[in-house]
């Protein structure tokens, strides 16, 4: 009978280590890392032990008691600092940490993930802070560290770059023999009723837009003015929506993977007053990335100081907080890719989307679309690598994996998707 009692009293213990899946870390308190924390914590089969850590301790406690789970840990790490981060991964001992913060951080949290044998995941490739330039170069360089330690890096897993890709390789699997061109088009048509503001991170999102912009064609990269091409594209739900060709860092994996690519870009809306105001601040240099002195009075009064300031991250620091924007933001987002090429020898085209609610996303994780629509691929990411679907050592990009369990999440998670075959693709 004790024995008996003994055995019955381990069920729940062997049970525990049966169905145990996976430890993450979130790095990162910011619009992105909250829904993916929801997420996360939406998903208890799969992550059954959850750390959020990030620059500032306070918003970490304050996003883990917003979810109301009191097993979510927090701690405080500065992401530049590859010892910070070797520290806390060693306390924390994470399978995969999901890196939320921004671009610039990539680089040091690879280094400590190969420094501790932890998986990786992020949203943004690489950028160097002095110079608005992206391109996977700098993290596919680690592919070779990644395979011989036997760990998994994931990379560009929101929804552009992500999903993007995951569409593509779907359509790759299911519809085409060979894809010929690849729009992704981007629509954000919601009003969230402030004069100026992104939808992410300030710094990182007007360096992105007033760099050149870039497009595939017949093997060579064409450069273009920032924001030179633009044409009307019909969204559904929406309606016609001025576009934009824009630089995008997926494009680059994308025509590398997909080689019968002969055309490839990427398209944003941006509404006329967006525009002007980006024009202004462009103008006046308020969008500039090198450091200018500046003369600033002492915080405690007793005279000034010169000091050094960099004018986009001073802009940061007084526009809206992305985060902020949710509770009256309406409209939606609608993003996809367009797809040309052919299958069984006949030309075919192929759309395939998904529009996201501003209000819903709201609704569930206190977060605009925009977060949300990055914020849940990139759970669903560490997803497939806990469950073994996504795991295989070395730098990947989401197109180099399986899609399909991937895309039956996204159904799952609160993005689900629709397709149009042989449509008009307008571009
Ligand atoms: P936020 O600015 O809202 O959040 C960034 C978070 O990172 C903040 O919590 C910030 O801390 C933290 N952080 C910054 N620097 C450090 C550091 N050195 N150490 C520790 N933590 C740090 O950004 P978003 O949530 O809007 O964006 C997050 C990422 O998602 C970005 O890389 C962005 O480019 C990417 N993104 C990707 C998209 C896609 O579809 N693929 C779309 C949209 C965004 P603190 O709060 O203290 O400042």
């Amino acid at each position: 009978m004790i024995i008996e009692n003994k055995i019955l009293s381990l069920f729940p213990k062997l049970i525990k280590i049966l169905t145990k899946m996976g430890k993450v870390l979130i790095i990162g308190a910011g619009g992105v890392a909250t829904v993916a924390a929801f997420k996360v914590a939406q998903n208890p089969d799969v992550f059954t032990d959850i750390t959020i850590a990030s620059r500032t301790k306070a918003k970490c406690d304050k996003l883990a008691k917003a979810i109301g789970n009191p097993n979510i840990k927090t701690a405080q790490v500065d992401a530049d600092n590859v010892d910070d981060l070797v520290k806390l991964f060693n306390e924390v001992k994470p399978d995969i940490v999901m890196n939320l913060a921004l671009p610039y951080q990539d680089l040091t949290i690879m280094e400590a993930c190969l420094k501790t044998g932890v998986n990786y995941l992020d949203t943004a490739n690489y950028e160097p802070r002095d110079e608005a330039h992206f391109e996977y170069s700098w993290q596919w360089a680690y592919k070779q560290r990644f395979e011989d330690a036997g760990l998994t890096a994931i990379l560009g897993c929101g929804f552009d770059p992500g999903v993007s890709g995951v569409y593509t390789a779907y359509a790759a699997k299911h519809h085409f023999d060979e894809i010929h061109t690849l729009d992704i088009v981007d629509c954000n048509a919601g009003n969230h009723h402030k004069a100026f503001a992104t939808n992410f991170n300030p710094e990182i999102n007007i360096r992105e837009i007033t760099q050149k912009g870039l497009y595939y064609k017949d093997g060579e990269w064409i450069e273009t003015e920032p924001l030179e091409i633009h044409q009307p594209i019909t969204y559904p739900n929406i309606g016609p929506r001025e576009s934009y060709l824009m630089h995008h860092e997926e494009l680059e994996s994308l025509v590398k993977n997909y080689p019968t690519i002969k055309l490839a870009r990427f398209w944003m809306t941006f509404g006329e007053q967006y525009l002007k105001y980006l024009d202004v601040i462009q103008g006046i240099g308020m969008s500039r990335i090198d450091e200018i002195e500046y003369e600033a009075p002492l915080a405690d009064g007793t005279g000034n100081a010169k000091v050094k300031i960099v004018p986009l991250q001073f802009l940061k620091a007084v526009l809206p907080n992305p985060q902020d924007l949710g509770e009256n933001y309406e409209g939606e987002t609608s993003i996809g890719c367009r797809i040309r090429g052919i299958k069984d020898g006949k030309e075919r085209t192929y759309y395939v989307y998904n529009n996201c609610s501003h209000q819903e996303a709201y609704k569930e994780t206190g977060m605009q679309g925009v977060s949300y629509t990055t914020g849940v691929p990139a759970m669903i990411g560490a997803m497939m690598f806990l469950k073994g679907l996504w795991k295989r050592p070395g730098v990947w990009n989401v197109e180099d994996f399986d899609p399909d369990p991937f895309m039956e999440q996204l159904n799952k998670q609160g993005l689900p998707w629709n397709e149009v075959f042989d449509g008009d693709l307008e571009v």
